[in-house]
């Protein structure tokens, strides 16, 4: 039996490959770092119906000394980071939070790897983000990286730590430069997630508008539960690499708002207004992502539209509100 240990095991993506890894029949550990409500932070391994089939092992990536601990007690074959401080908005109100659990921390957990369990196979998840003012049109693994947010700043050590322990170590380190994705799970402050929340608010009649900044902005959005196959194949490779992981397809915030607001029959028009204090600092105008080489070399596509996505998203939100009204 294969053994994972996945940072980040509360959030989106490390339910999403939790779940899958156990499909693959996996013994799967999680890293999760201390909380004063720790009854609430395995929401959505619950929801995914396998918060008793995973170990939880206490740790943080501020903490080399836990990560240590952690990769020393579960000797794991894959170890996949998709801890960090996710969110770019917070990276301007907390950048230095952002750059030590972001960028150093991945440095922590590579160290933690190299002294203690080498032979392990290492997944960075690096970003789209960090190509931010866009130098190509189009981008691939050979796009020169303008990061935009101390939140990119910090992707980009942790992608350059990556690859530089790849090659100074020789460790069995990949980075996958993934584009936005999303699903049900997606944390209530990405665009995706406020809209579907917020169009199912309004049609439950708990609001009456859904406020947003910057609808110009084009994303590369895929689902989560896609972009987790193309984490594990990369680490099934007998060759450690970098790959685009993205859909090829770029919509504005406010063409993925008005796929959400047709699920029930709302009309846009209605009900978007535009605050302007929800403008970024610095804006990542467009993402447009080329996955030829995760599909030629891995095989992988994405498989889910991002209209069926939006959709699954508006119905689950739908479905939480009218069942925690209902209580
Ligand atoms: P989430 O924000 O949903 O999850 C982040 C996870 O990191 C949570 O489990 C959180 O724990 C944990 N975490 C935060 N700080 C620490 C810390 N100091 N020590 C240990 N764990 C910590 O992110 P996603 O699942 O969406 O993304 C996964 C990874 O992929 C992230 O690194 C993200 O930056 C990156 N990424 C995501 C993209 C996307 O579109 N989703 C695109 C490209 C990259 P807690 O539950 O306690 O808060
Ligand atoms: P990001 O690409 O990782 O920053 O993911 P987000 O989902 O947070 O933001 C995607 C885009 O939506 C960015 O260009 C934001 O400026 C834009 N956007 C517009 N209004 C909002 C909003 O109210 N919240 C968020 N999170 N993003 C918004």
């Amino acid at each position: 039996m294969k053994k994972a240990l996945i940072t980040g095991i509360t959030g989106q993506d490390g339910a999403y490959l939790a779940k899958l890894l156990l499909e693959k029949n996996y013994l799967v550990y999680g890293l999760v770092r201390r909380s004063s409500t720790a009854e609430v932070n395995d929401v959505r391994l619950r929801w995914l119906g396998i918060h008793d089939r995973v170990q939880l092992i206490d740790g943080d990536l501020l903490d080399n000394s836990s990560l240590c601990r952690a990769v020393r007690s579960t000797e794991p074959d894959e170890i996949y980071n998709l801890a960090a401080q996710s969110f770019v908005k917070t990276s301007w109100q907390q950048p230095l939070l952002t750059s030590a659990v972001t960028g150093v921390g991945v440095l922590n957990l590579l160290e933690a790897v190299r002294l203690e369990r080498p032979i392990a196979r290492f997944y960075q998840a690096s970003s789209s983000e960090m190509y931010g003012l866009v130098q190509h049109p189009v981008q691939t693994e050979r796009t020169p990286f303008y990061p935009r947010s101390p939140y990119a700043v910090a992707k980009l050590f942790g992608h350059w730590s990556t690859v530089n322990y790849r090659e100074s170590f020789g460790l069995h380190a990949s980075s996958g430069i993934l584009f936005n994705h999303e699903s049900p799970l997606r944390g209530i402050e990405f665009v995706t997630r406020k809209v579907t929340d917020g169009v199912a608010r309004i049609k439950i009649g708990l609001s009456k508008d859904l406020r947003l900044g910057n609808i110009e902005a084009k994303r590369d959005w895929g689902h989560a539960q896609d972009y987790v196959k193309a984490m594990w194949l990369m680490l099934q490779q007998d060759m450690p690499g970098d790959y685009v992981i993205a859909t090829g397809r770029t919509v504005t915030v406010r063409d993925m708002c008005k796929i959400a607001f047709d699920v029930v029959g709302l009309s846009i028009e209605d009900h978007l207004v535009i605050d302007k204090t929800l403008y970024r600092p610095a804006e990542v105008d467009i993402l447009l992502g080329d996955s030829s080489k995760a599909n030629s070399l891995l095989g992988w596509n994405p498989e889910i539209s991002l209209e069926t996505m939006i959709r699954e998203m508006v119905e689950a939100d739908m479905k939480r509100l009218t069942d925690s009204n209902a209580k």
